[in-house]
C-alpha cells in the first residue's frame, strides 16, 4: 500500500485532478476500491463525511482510510480502472463546499464557546442535515448559546483568512492551540486569523466569509455536556426556508402574520380548555336531566322487571329501592359513569347501566347511600356472564366483556339480585 499524496491538504478547493491507479482492491466491506498515487478526495474522518465524485469512468461513492492509515481507498461503482492506468478525477463540488462550510463553521463556533465561556468542544459530528458539537458548557441557556452564535457570525463576516501551517510538534507547542493533537510527527494546524489555532486534517474555507452564516437550531444536555445542533452556509439557507415554510403554514391556519402563529396557537389552546370546561358542565347538567327522567319513568313502571335494548325498565319495590336498568347502544364509559352518578344522587336508587358496540359491552353500576345492594359483587357476576372482568366499591363499580349479546340478561339478573 502506498502513502497517497493528499491534495486536499494543500488546496481544499481543488476539484479536478489526474492520478495514477496504484492498486485495485476491496475495502473492509468487500466493495471495489481504487488506490491512487494522489487524491483530492477526502476520506471519512474527524467527524467529516467522505467526498464523492468520479474516478475515470467510475463513480466514487465513498472514501475511507486504508488499514493503518497509509492510503485512501476510493470505493467505486460502475467499473474500476486497471492498475497502472492514468485517470481523470473530479470531486463533487457542492458536497465538498457544504462540508467546508459546516467544518469551518464548527472551528469558529467552537472557539466562540472557548472565548466567551472557556467551554471546550469535546466532539463534533456532521450529519446529513445538520451538525452537532458537544460543548463543556456550564449553565447553558438560549441566550448564552445565541451569544456564542453571534460571536461566531462576527468572525464569519470579518472575512478573516484561514491558513494551514504544517509544523513540528515543537513549533506547534508555541502556538495558542485550542486543543492538543493526538498525532505524532508533523502537525497540520488550521489558523483562523487572530481567532483560532486548531490541529485538523479536514477541508476548510479559504476565508471565513465563505461559511456565510452559522445558526444554532437546537441545544440539549447530553452526557454531562451541552449538545448544540447547528447549520452553516447553504444548509442555513435551506433550514431557514424550511422553518419559514412551516411558520407560514401554521400562521395561515390561524389567518395571522407569520410571527404571530405561536401566540395564535396558544390562544386557541386556552379557548379549547375553556370549551372543555363548559362542555363538561353541560354534560353534567344533561346527565342530571336524563337521570330525573329515568327516575320518573321507573316510578311509572313499578312492579315489573324487563330490560329491553334502548328501553327503560324501572322497579319500585315497596317504595324502598328504585332500580333503574338500561341498555344503550354505543355509549362511552365516561357518559355511562356520569349518568350512573346522577341517578345515584336520587334517594334509594340503584343504577344498572350497560352499553354495547362491535367491541363488546361495558357496564356501570351505582347506588345511593341508602340502597343496600353491593355493586362490586353484582358487577363481578355480571362481567363473568359477559366473559370479561370488572369491579369497584360497594356503591360504584364498572366493567365489561366481549359477549355483548348477553348484556340484557346480565343486567336483568343484576336487577333481580339488587332488590
Ligand atoms: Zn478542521
Amino acid at each position: 500500500m502506498n502513502n497517497t499524496e493528499r491534495l486536499y491538504y494543500t488546496d481544499s478547493h481543488l476539484v479536478e485532478f489526474d492520478a495514477r491507479v496504484v492498486a485495485v482492491t476491496t475495502d473492509a466491506e468487500g466493495r471495489a476500491a481504487v488506490v491512487l498515487d494522489r487524491t483530492a478526495f477526502y476520506p471519512t474522518g474527524g467527524g467529516q463525511p467522505a467526498d464523492t465524485g468520479v474516478l475515470g469512468g467510475a463513480r466514487v461513492v465513498d472514501c475511507v482510510e486504508a488499514e493503518g492509515g497509509v492510503g485512501v481507498l476510493h470505493v467505486v461503482e460502475g467499473g474500476a480502472p486497471e492498475s497502472g492506468a492514468s485517470v481523470c478525477c473530479a470531486v463533487d463540488w457542492p458536497r465538498r463546499l457544504d462540508h467546508v462550510q459546516q467544518h469551518t463553521g464548527q472551528h469558529i463556533l467552537s472557539q466562540a464557546f472557548v472565548e466567551l465561556y472557556g467551554a471546550q468542544t469535546r466532539s463534533f459530528r456532521m450529519m446529513a442535515d445538520a451538525s452537532e458539537v458537544d460543548v463543556d458548557l456550564r449553565d447553558p441557556s438560549d441566550s448564552a448559546i445565541e451569544r456564542a452564535v453571534d460571536r461566531a457570525n462576527e468572525v464569519v463576516w470579518d472575512d478573516r483568512a484561514v491558513r494551514v501551517h504544517n509544523v513540528t510538534p515543537e513549533e506547534a507547542a508555541r502556538m495558542p492551540l485550542r486543543k492538543d493533537s493526538a498525532r505524532e510527527g508533523e502537525l497540520r494546524i488550521i489558523e483562523i486569523e487572530g481567532f483560532d489555532f486548531s490541529p485538523c486534517g479536514g477541508t476548510h474555507a479559504r476565508r471565513t466569509g465563505e461559511v456565510g452564516l452559522i445558526a444554532a437550531r437546537h441545544w440539549e444536555r447530553a452526557k454531562g455536556l451541552v449538545r448544540v445542533t447547528f447549520v452553516a452556509g447553504g444548509r442555513a439557507l435551506a433550514d431557514y426556508r424550511r422553518a419559514n415554510r412551516t411558520a407560514r403554514a401554521a400562521a395561515s391556519l390561524f389567518s395571522v402574520a407569520r410571527d404571530e402563529a405561536a401566540d395564535a396557537a396558544a390562544r386557541l389552546q386556552d379557548e379549547n380548555k375553556q370549551l372543555q370546561r363548559r362542555l363538561r358542565a353541560a354534560e353534567e347538567l344533561a346527565a342530571r336531566a336524563e337521570a330525573r327522567e329515568l327516575v320518573e319513568e321507573a316510578g311509572e313502571a313499578a312492579g315489573s322487571t324487563s330490560v329491553v335494548a334502548g328501553g327503560v325498565t324501572g322497579v319500585v319495590e315497596g317504595g324502598v329501592t328504585r332500580i333503574v336498568a338500561r341498555v344503550f347502544e354505543g355509549r362511552d364509559a365516561e357518559s355511562l359513569r356520569r349518568l350512573a352518578s346522577a341517578l345515584a344522587a336520587h334517594s334509594n336508587t340503584v343504577a344498572l347501566l350497560g352499553s354495547r358496540d362491535e367491541g363488546g359491552a361495558r357496564l356501570v353500576f351505582a347506588r345511593s347511600a341508602e340502597a343496600g345492594a353491593d355493586m362490586n359483587a353484582l358487577m363481578r357476576e355480571a362481567c363473568q356472564s359477559l366473559g370479561g372482568r370488572g369491579g369497584g366499591r360497594p356503591d360504584m363499580a364498572q366493567g365489561g366483556g366481549p359477549l355483548a349479546e348477553k348484556l340484557s340478561d346480565a343486567i336483568e339478573e343484576a336487577a333481580r339480585k339488587a332488590r
